[in-house]
């Protein structure tokens, strides 16, 4: 894909800001370049604009290099930035499958980019990408799918997925893989190498339990990531949330333990919960959450549908209890 043609000229044109910890890297003893106080109390300190203690242990975890990787306040600074960097507000459009993760729709109203929602089939919640198609035009920049999909709960496979992304060389296609540790599914990272037009987003709120700490991930070509670090602000990533981080990322084995008991929690309710009257479907689930059919309803093709996300094994079982006096 010709990048040059995609991302706004306002940012390709962009000299980004240059920040005291840009231009000194190192230790010194001494550090008065940055009007900053000289007590130390942990953070008097700015962080490391670029995160890269945190990305050179994230990098072999996920298979891809350190310059692939951007961090973010969450992933929705992410999807932000994809905004930003890539759409006109008032000339460029974006296309997803509904129904999904609400804040692409949001940060497109944002930054005044049409979002056009191609529904998902009913019932199965898969994806039509000839429905899909016929929404993209000239000026769709973007083309989100949610793998494992919020809050239907199913995940794409995998030649799905490559089918899009091959299909649509002239747009972003962003992967959001909030949910890829609990799937089956393997993650999209592995294909990051052969399509330069690929985003795929992940984070540190769901599987890795860390929801407050408010760390997202990005991962693309190196070029992409240029991009998103010329456009973040400076210091996007606090001292506290970049220590946490490498603390959490040191054991690999307590996540992993951590996603296996949600597994298992999560097919014990669905079964207990089946034996319920009120609950009159449950629909496969490759997230840490099942998407419920029981007798209200808001979301347009979730009716009478409730997402309910798997807890401990007294969570579920006080839950069930209630669920039963219903
Ligand atoms: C929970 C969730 C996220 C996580 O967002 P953060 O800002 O990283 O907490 C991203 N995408 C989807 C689809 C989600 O459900």
């Amino acid at each position: 894909m010709n990048l040059q043609q995609i991302i706004r000229p306002n940012i390709l044109a962009l000299a980004p800001y240059s920040c005291a910890r840009d231009e000194f890297k190192g230790e010194a003893s001494v550090y008065v370049d940055a009007n900053e106080n000289p007590y130390n109390n942990g953070i008097n300190r700015y962080p490391d604009p670029r995160q890269l203690k945190v990305k050179e242990l994230l990098a072999p975890i996920k298979g891809v290099a350190v310059e692939q990787i951007f961090l973010g306040n969450g992933s929705d600074e992410a999807i932000d930035l994809v905004y930003r960097i890539f759409c006109r507000p008032g000339v460029d459009n974006v296309v997803a499958p509904a129904p999904t993760y609400g804040m692409y729709q949001v940060c497109a109203e944002v930054n005044d980019v049409e979002y056009r929602a191609v529904p998902l089939q009913a019932e199965t919640f898969a994806l039509d990408v000839e429905a899909l198609a016929a929404q993209v035009d000239a000026n769709t920049k973007v083309i989100w799918v949610c793998s494992p999909n919020n809050p239907s709960g199913n995940a794409y496979s995998q030649e799905q997925l490559i089918s899009i992304v091959q299909r649509f060389p002239d747009q972003i296609v962003v992967v959001d893989e909030a949910y890829i540790d609990f799937s089956s599914v393997p993650s999209m990272t592995s294909q990051l190498a052969k399509f330069d037009n690929l985003i795929i987003l992940q984070t540190f709120s769901k599987a890795w339990g860390c929801a407050a700490m408010r760390l997202g991930i990005a991962m693309a070509s190196a070029e992409i990531i240029t991009y998103f670090n010329n456009v973040k602000y400076p210091y996007n990533v606090n001292e506290l949330t970049q220590n946490q981080a490498i603390k959490v990322l040191s054991d690999v084995t307590k996540m992993r333990r951590h996603v296996e008991e949600i597994l298992s929690q999560r097919e014990i309710l669905r079964e207990l919960l089946l034996t319920l009257p009120c609950v009159k479907k449950i629909y496969p689930s490759d997230a840490n959450f099942l998407l419920v059919k029981v007798t209200r309803h808001k979301v347009q093709l979730c009716q009478n549908c409730l997402r309910i996300t798997v807890g401990t094994p007294e969570e579920n079982a006080e839950l069930y209890e209630a669920m039963k006096a219903l």
